[in-house]
């Protein structure tokens, strides 16, 4: 591990005059996934600003009926918490169904956003080519062992995949991400929080660099009562999903008012089926129609050599989440 400075911040404002001061820093929370990448030499900052004493760990009621997730309350705690279990239960399944108990009591709701992608190319520096980690140097996955990687949104500079569970939640319930830099405070729509690679993989956000994540706010849900997480992966425990699919149906009677899908696992951020959403709107649920949206989820998927089993894996999760949340399951 390199050696850095590390310096406690006590307000949110002496945090972000800290990393804007500093050429290479990062803000430290959890550090659950930070260390690692520190140990194995990825990342290298020069200044730790631990975050750890502000108070961002609050999860309360906003005036408009909707949530606001402390971007330093702990994985374990949001999941746990009545508010969310009660009005955003997809949240709560999705962060259960990601790490140990251990790393979801440390980890934090702002760090699982920041969370960096475990291709195996990037994660071993004895891998020369990694676009994302070294700009301009190729990408070592697109002909090596690409079974984990995307198969939609992905470019020839980079074809990671997000690995968050809890995001993919997120992105199906049009949360926003509220943040504060030298500039003042923004809100950030979910969709828009992370990016896709294009030529620039190795930014994986648009949150800007003295940007500090202060709460993930979530709107009032119509949809607590049908709402499913799914994960497909290698072993029943602490995996990464190859493929998972966060649905949420709102319905009237058995038609549906309104649906949100989303799909992790198979890109370089959750990705929201929009079109597949759409032609539920108004349909009689059945199996029938769930497998229709579920082959509209993954239009335009792309596959590599080790990763073409995605493509039905992602169609038959959504199909299974959709028939689980309309109660056919
Ligand atoms: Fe690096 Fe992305 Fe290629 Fe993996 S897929 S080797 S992270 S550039």
């Amino acid at each position: 591990m390199n050696p850095f400075a590390y310096v406690r911040a006590h307000e949110p404002q002496l945090a972000i005059d800290a990393i804007a001061g500093a050429s290479s820093a990062r803000f430290l929370a959890g550090g659950t996934n930070l260390i690692d990448l520190m140990k194995n030499g990825v990342e290298q900052p020069q200044r730790l600003i631990d975050i750890n004493r502000l108070d961002l760990a609050k999860i309360e009621r906003l005036p408009d009926g909707g949530l606001r997730l402390g971007s330093l309350a702990r994985n374990a705690d949001t999941a746990n918490n009545p508010l969310v279990r009660r009005h955003y239960p997809l949240v709560s399944q999705a962060i259960l169904s990601g790490a140990s108990p251990q790393l979801r009591n440390l980890a934090t709701n702002g760090g699982n956003l920041l969370q960096r992608t475990r291709c195996p190319y990037f994660m071993d520096l004895g891998f020369a080519q990694c676009n994302k980690r070294v700009p301009g140097s190729g990408c070592a996955a697109l002909q090596g062992f690409n079974r984990s990687h995307a198969i939609l949104g992905a470019s020839e500079q980079c074809i990671a995949t997000h690995p968050s569970d809890m995001c993919v939640a997120l992105a199906v319930l049009d949360a926003s991400v509220r943040v504060r830099g030298k500039k003042g405070e923004r809100m950030i729509p979910f969709a828009d929080f992370h990016r896709l690679p294009g030529e620039i993989p190795q930014t994986d956000t648009n949150l800007l660099r003295d940007e500090l994540i202060l709460s993930i706010d979530l709107p009032a849900s119509p949809y607590a009562n049908h709402s499913q997480y799914l994960k497909v992966r290698d072993r029943a425990s602490y995996e990464f999903a190859l493929v998972s699919a966060a649905v949420a149906l709102d319905l009237e009677d058995d038609r549906v008012r309104s649906a949100r899908i989303a799909l992790g696992g198979v890109a370089h951020k959750p990705w929201r089926c929009e079109e597949a959403e759409q032609g539920l709107i108004g349909k009689k649920i059945g199996r029938d129609v769930f497998e229709v949206a579920a082959k509209e989820s993954i239009a335009g998927a792309k596959t590599y050599k080790y990763n073409k089993f995605k493509v039905e894996m992602a169609k038959n999760a959504v199909a299974q989440a959709l028939a689980t949340a309309g109660g056919l399951a």
